[in-house]
């Protein structure tokens, strides 16, 4: 059976102090509130990551992620953050292809191949975003986005690598705005996406990945949408900044 997971994406909030006091909340609702095989991640600022791996040490379902890392090892690149120094925070996942990043920092499904490769190296479970702007949406290309963005992004990989990422479809003209794709559209791309990948992998490796939806999820529309056949949680970027929103959410 797949996982179902609630993830949250501080995005560039939460300075250290607040983070990490944010986190201890997170943990310990999660540790009376959630029980069973859910699962809660956290992705904050990278700056967060050691002390709140540290918090969530001996908690079963609670992982810690990062936002983004850099695709070279190690080196000459000031300001970067590597896989390994990810890795070594305590973090296990790490969000990768969010469309903020792709929109505003220019990284193309090409990079992000790359970064995929050397998070898997390094044993970083990657969340990989997909999903349409409003324009493609409207233009009925929607399908067709999503689809290259899974191929070029991610079928490189061996079906025993891909069984490793967890997906976030996440229609962009949903993040932020409020507007949420209701839980039929979002059930319509969810099938898409794992029809997409039972073509390329077999049903069997589509049956066992992670879809989660992401875009304006709160905890009133939550339940709804992720009651879809095919969608197994959430990523959850404004929400996750409160915690009984966010564990409201998870539950
Ligand atoms: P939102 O963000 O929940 O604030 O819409 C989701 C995301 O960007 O992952």
């Amino acid at each position: 059976m797949r996982k179902k997971i609630v993830a949250g994406n501080w995005k560039m909030n939460l300075d250290y102090p607040t983070g990490v006091s944010l986190f201890s909340e997170i943990v310990n609702m999660v540790k009376d509130e959630i029980h069973g095989e859910q699962i809660v991640v956290v992705c904050s600022p990278f700056i967060h990551l050691h002390s709140i791996s540290a918090l969530a040490k001996d908690v079963t379902n609670v992982f810690i992620g990062a936002q983004n890392l850099h695709q070279e090892e190690a080196g000459a690149f000031t300001g970067e953050v590597s896989a390994n120094q990810v890795k070594s925070t305590g973090a296990s996942h790490v969000i990768l292809g969010h469309s903020e990043r792709r929109a505003y920092f220019g990284e193309s499904d090409e990079l992000l191949a790359k970064k995929v490769d050397i998070a898997l190296k390094h044993g970083l479970t990657p969340i990989f975003c997909i999903g349409e702007t409003k324009e493609e949406r409207e233009s009925g290309d929607f399908f067709q986005v999503i689809k290259s963005q899974l191929q070029q992004g991610l079928f490189h990989l061996s079906a025993s690598d891909f069984s490793a990422i967890i997906l976030a479809y996440e229609p962009v003209w949903a993040i932020g705005t409020g507007l949420t794709a209701s839980p039929e559209q979002a059930q319509e791309v969810h099938a898409f996406i794992r029809k997409v990948i039972s073509d390329q992998y077999g049903a069997d490796v589509a049956a066992e990945t992670s879809i989660l939806y992401g875009g304006s999820c709160n905890p009133k529309n939550a339940s709804d949408l992720f009651s879809q056949k095919d969608i197994d949680g959430g990523l959850i970027g404004g929400a996750s900044l409160k915690s009984r929103d966010f564990l409201d959410i998870a539950k």
